[in-house]
């Protein structure tokens, strides 16, 4: 190929600022940037910049009780980036906040919908899953269907990722709380989990004759609490299992 020998000359080409694999080809300025990004970068920071600019105006909106006008920015937004979004990041970050959206204005069918919605697009990350299990718990819930809620939780936390190990916290709370609603015990298999997250917060899972009681307990006493990063927590896991 005598225009790839050609090219082999040159300086090689410079490599995208964000992914560092592939070659730069256009600029990107935004909000105080200005470097090259590869085409695939250009399209995914374009979609999550038009999400994110407008991001507190989606807040304050909800924040006044204004939830279709919120819907339907996120709506507007989707369609006017949807061409951009190759790897549904902005699919799936728009279905998050539809979520969060409904179970605040505490539309629950819509909101179950919704979340119905969001499992569909998949999920990159355990926190995400938890989350939308959160919400998809509540909606149950509050339409009158705890039995599925809960199942909808359990079948969450059987999905782990030691990174988001601390938000499991509220996880369990909900599963506490519904438990009780529904007059049965907190299955023992989730003691470890608990006390996994206790210790996360550098804290005993406090002793209580219910586990329920336990859970909430834990979750009020760190309610402040920062928990430790995962490298100090791995550190601390060493420590607590060696001989
Ligand atoms: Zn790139």
């Amino acid at each position: 190929m005598v225009h790839g020998k050609r090219l082999m000359t040159h300086s090689p080409p410079q490599l995208c600022f964000y992914c560092r694999e592939k070659e730069a080809t256009a600029p990107y300025v935004h909000a105080g940037i200005d470097e090259v990004v590869c085409s695939v970068c250009l399209k995914r920071l374009t979609a999550r910049d038009a999400l994110e600019d407008r991001l507190m105006e989606i807040v304050t909106l909800a924040s006044q009780g204004r939830y279709d006008d919120a819907l339907a920015c996120l709506n507007e937004i989707f369609e006017a980036n949807r061409h951009l979004d190759d790897d549904q990041w902005l699919a799936r970050s728009i279905a998050m906040h539809r979520c969060a959206i409904l179970v605040d204005a505490e539309r629950f069918t819509e909101a179950e919908q919704a979340c119905r919605a969001w499992a569909a697009l998949g999920f990159e990350t355990v926190d995400a899953r938890w989350l939308q299990a959160s919400y998809l718990a509540q909606a149950l819930d509050a339409l009158g269907r705890p039995r599925e809620a809960l199942g909808v939780l359990e079948e969450a936390l059987g999905h782990r990722d030691p990174r988001y190990l601390p938000l499991a916290r509220g996880l369990l709370r909900q599963l506490a709380e519904l438990s009780e609603e529904l007059d049965q015990i907190v299955a023992p298999e989730w003691r470890h989990l608990a006390e996994a997250v206790a210790r996360r917060f550098r804290v005993e899972l406090p002793v209580a004759d219910m586990l329920a009681d336990s859970i909430i307990g834990l979750a009020k006493t760190t309610r402040d609490l920062r928990p430790a990063s995962l490298d100090e927590w791995e550190k601390d896991e060493g420590k607590t299992s060696a001989p």
